[in-house]
């Protein structure tokens, strides 16, 4: 049933809840006569819902399907890949749907997890180094659009190939690149890391783990 209540009128939402009682091959008797009295809008919004209602991340996220889950917590949730590039293979994402980075109002929650977790599979699977990867859009390689990080553990002789091809650029194309990008990447600078905060990453031993 639409969340959004201003969308659509008491009946609309009525008569939506009717056809989604009803079978797949009834609904779609039903559904073209409804669509033709509905706005361009209201017909996005339903293929939306529709789409999320699909979407395997957010059918783990409502329980709807099974998954070997390792944390969660009101905002994120962090599961075995059950196709794993490598054993402890850990796919972390927001609960809420959000087909992109940008969409998420604070990544954080995502990032702080991924370096948890990481950390987690250096201890428990003796793990000597993690890729953590996000394809941020479908042109990216990401298959599914809701917003997944992969922590991927690395094993010596692991054959995983992740190497990319870097190209040589002269000096004038990259000052224009980076030019264009500076124009759009004026941020703040953030506050310095307090000493505290590099005392502990220090006691992960870390610098002696990662090659
Ligand atoms: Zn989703």
């Amino acid at each position: 049933m639409p969340e959004n209540n201003i969308l659509f009128t008491k009946e609309q939402i009525e008569e939506l809840n009717k056809i989604s009682a009803l079978s797949p091959e009834e609904q779609k008797k039903i559904l073209p006569n409804f669509l033709k009295k509905l706005s361009p809008e209201q017909i996005e919004f339903l293929q939306k819902q529709q789409g999320q209602q699909q979407c395997p991340f957010c059918l783990i996220a409502e329980k709807k399907i099974p998954a070997k889950k390792i944390y969660e917590d009101n905002n994120v949730m962090a599961v075995l890949d059950i196709n794993p590039v490598t054993p402890g293979h850990t796919i972390i994402f927001p609960k809420k749907h959000f087909s992109i980075l940008p969409q998420i109002p604070d990544v954080g929650n995502l990032f702080n997890l991924a370096n948890k977790i990481a950390s987690a599979l250096f201890e428990s699977l003796g793990a000597q180094g993690t890729n953590i990867l996000v394809a941020n859009g479908q042109l990216a390689g990401q298959n599914i659009p809701h917003v997944i990080v992969n922590v991927i553990p690395r094993y010596k002789d692991d054959k995983v190939n992740l190497n990319l091809e870097h190209k040589q650029a002269n000096e004038e194309e990259l000052n224009k690149t980076l030019e264009k990008i500076k124009q759009k990447a004026n941020f703040k600078p953030k506050e310095d890391i307090k000493p505290q905060q590099i005392k502990k990453i220090k006691s992960h031993n870390y610098e002696e783990r990662v090659p």
